[in-house]
């Protein structure tokens, strides 16, 4: 078995040394040990040893050599040692400051309300004050990143929890040698008057309201890299604030920058400086998001520090698969025996750059594992980029479709080898009637699906524009229902989803179907009801509207005393085609929150209520997948159920009707986690299916 060790963020004891004057690794911007620093981003080869890391470059000086082969120093066999007579260097580029002069240059540009790309283990980030209303909106307008919030890096413990709610479970990963990006809770005003009115540094944020506005929620990690630590706190004298925006060092779509050519390229103009060093990032590594839910981490984006530890599984099947993954947020996936290996995040394969990058990350993955793929195992979509790659490859290909991944990757997280009814909510995925597919109810186990039931399906219309302005969405389905351009305008009108005018080319898009697919995307119904809710008309980055009515939806909730007392006439609905397959009928769910819209009611008690009856359909159709197939396991997968009231209100009720539910924990829910199902399917197919053919 092969083992490759994430990074690991620095210890405290190298924190303590870093900060000692006595130390001979005082300020040492690369200060590490046995027990922490890079691994998987300066690995060329196994077996991880010096000569085959990017440290090879830096000879140790004889005091360092003399820890590295004592067994007796926190030093002994750490292939990443170094110290400031024999280590990398942080320069500026196109600037003469190095070292020290470069710190304090980057801090001061900050101080200042400037903007520093900055190298750190798995690539550039951008960072500025994030107590800086102005810095943090520059930075916004150079990203072209109106709303889409940044994440935090704070100083230490105590400045998340003046900004954040932080449960003992949350400051433990928080804390831990992981360091992801954790989504937390702000603190509101509210909150903030309950809890220790008396203390002023628990009183008050200093956020600035750009770094994301409307949400209740923020992204925040603690430094890991020694250099960013530095950035806080250096002996120049330099005041710098506790909070900085640590965003990836990208231009919006492309792979995060890994090297000085990409950051100059991609960033100058993004940045007043170019923090950069001279040890060699080999495998780019984003940061990791998590989430919470039920107090337990909930992963939304698995790389640094998780990537590539293997999950293992109990089965017995023998094989070597390379699994491609889906198109967006892709990671890949190596499946050996009953191990699964998935990749740090690669990113958005729209983008011809991250197309590349998946290319190279997969030949080092293959070299690092030692694995020669008996089968490589892709979407079904036929122009999906990843599908590319697979067939140029020059395997044998497997094709899985999306929604069943999904599925297969909340069964193989969970270990389950049992077939079961999959619940797989999503944006987008290719279904083998070449529609789009995105609500779905799926019969299925690791030979096989069939597809159960969906919610009902809507005209689709205007492409790639309707993925990110749900009103065209929410305009198809009114014209759907209504049946009629005068009922549908009159409705549009006031609900204001768009001019008369726009209105028209919807209705003739639909009649004549021209760049109109029927979808049952489940984002996209989230996008429509946003938008009939007055919420978000659209999106200036995916999840935008769908989020905004989460938010409005809890937010009601938790106003919420007692149980709704008037539920506005929404009601839960089924209809059933025949015993085989089930529509959930969102379309009638639909019609009746635009009725109470236009009656008047409160667009956060229809928001909730949307998620609540969502929900209740979602149980009824299991309940009837139940009874056509005996199986009482349900899987909840799909990036809709990064929503975690959907996901609550859905778990609950099933749990209540007798259920045993599976859900994610460290694989996303989204297309982040497909990969792992796609390689499961490949295993199963070697042992069980290919044999027989
Ligand atoms: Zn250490
Ligand atoms: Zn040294
Ligand atoms: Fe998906």
């Amino acid at each position: 078995e092969i083992f490759v060790s994430p990074d690991i963020a620095i210890c405290d004891e190298c924190k303590e040394e870093l900060y000692d004057p006595k130390n001979r690794r005082y300020l040492h911007p690369f200060i590490n040990c046995t027990c922490c620093g890079p691994r998987l981003t300066i690995l060329d080869a196994l077996p991880y040893d010096r000569e085959r890391t990017s440290m090879k470059e830096f000879p140790m000086c004889p005091d360092c050599a003399k820890e590295y082969y004592d067994p007796e120093t926190r030093r002994y066999d750490a292939q990443p040692v170094c110290c400031n007579d024999c280590g990398p260097e942080v320069y500026l580029i196109g600037r003469s400051e190095r070292g020290r002069d470069a710190i304090t240059y980057t801090r001061q540009v900050i101080h200042d309300g400037g903007i520093v790309a900055i190298k750190g283990i798995g690539g550039f980030h951008l960072c500025c004050d994030a107590t800086n209303e102005e810095a943090v909106s520059r930075l916004r307008t150079l990203k072209c990143r109106p709303a889409k919030p940044f994440a935090i890096m704070a100083k230490d413990e105590t400045v998340v929890k003046r900004e954040c709610i932080v449960t003992p479970e949350q400051e433990a990963i928080l804390t831990g040698h992981q360091k992801p990006i954790l989504l937390l809770d702000r603190r509101s005003k509210e909150h903030r008057k309950e809890n220790q009115p008396q203390s002023e540094n628990i009183s008050e944020t200093r956020l600035a309201s750009s770094v994301g506005p409307g949400n209740p929620k923020i992204g925040v990690m603690l430094p890991y890299a020694p250099v960013q630590l530095l950035i806080f706190q250096y002996d120049d004298g330099i005041e710098m604030p506790d909070l900085l925006v640590m965003t990836s060092g990208n231009t919006s779509g492309a792979p995060i920058c890994r090297d000085d050519e990409e950051a100059v390229a991609e960033l100058s103009h993004l940045c007043d400086a170019i923090l950069s060093h001279d040890r060699k990032i080999r495998i780019r590594a984003d940061d990791t998001v998590m989430d919470f839910y039920k107090n337990e981490p909930y992963m939304i984006r698995r790389s640094r520090g998780y990537a590539p530890l293997p999950f293992m599984t109990s089965v017995d099947w023998k094989g070597q698969v390379l699994a491609v993954g889906g198109e967006l947020k892709n990671t890949f996936c190596i499946g050996v025996d009953s191990r699964f290996y998935p990749s740090p995040y690669v990113g958005d394969l729209e983008d011809l750059r991250t197309v590349k990058a998946l290319q190279e990350t997969i030949h080092r993955f293959r070299t690092l594992l030692e694995v020669e793929p008996q089968v490589v195992v892709c979407d079904l979509h036929p122009k999906y980029n990843s599908t590319v790659v697979a067939e140029k490859l020059g395997y044998p290909m497997l094709q899985v479709q999306h929604h069943y991944a999904h599925v297969l990757s909340c069964m193989t997280e969970n270990d389950c080898q049992e077939p079961v009814i999959g619940v797989s909510f999503d944006g987008t995925g290719y279904g083998t009637d070449g529609t789009i597919w995105g609500g779905e109810i799926l019969l299925a186990d690791y030979q096989d699906f069939t597809r159960f039931g969906s919610i009902t399906p809507f005209l689709q219309i205007g492409g790639d524009a309707s993925a990110k302005e749900g009103w065209r969405i929410a305009v198809s389905m009114i014209y759907g229902f209504t049946k009629d351009r005068e009922k549908a305008w009159e409705i549009i009108e006031k609900l204001g989803l768009c001019s008369e005018q726009e209105s028209k080319v919807q209705f003739t898009m639909a009649d004549r179907k021209i760049n109109a697919v029927m979808s049952t995307s489940a984002g996209r119904l989230f996008d429509a009801v946003s938008a009939i809710l007055g919420i978000r008309r659209q999106s200036s980055f995916e999840g935008e509207a769908s989020t905004a009515l989460q938010f409005a939806a809890e937010a009601f909730e938790q106003k919420q005393t007692s149980d709704l007392s008037e539920r506005h006439n929404i009601r839960q609905e089924l209809i059933f085609e025949s015993e085989e397959h089930c529509i959930l009928n969102t379309e009638a769910l639909v019609q009746q929150i635009v009725e109470a819209k236009l009656q008047g009611a409160d667009s956060g008690a229809l928001a909730y209520l949307f998620h609540r009856t969502l929900a209740e359909q979602i149980v009824a159709a299991c309940k009837a997948a139940r009874e056509h197939s005996g199986r009482a396991k349900v899987a909840l997968s799909g990036g809709v159920f990064q929503n975690r009231l959907l996901l609550r209100l859905t778990e609950e009720g099933l749990e209540q009707e007798g259920f045993e539910v599976l859900r994610h924990h460290m694989i996303p829910p989204n297309d982040g986690g497909i990969a792992i199902g796609q390689a499961a399917y490949g295993l199963y197919y070697l042992q069980n299916v290919k044999k027989e053919i």
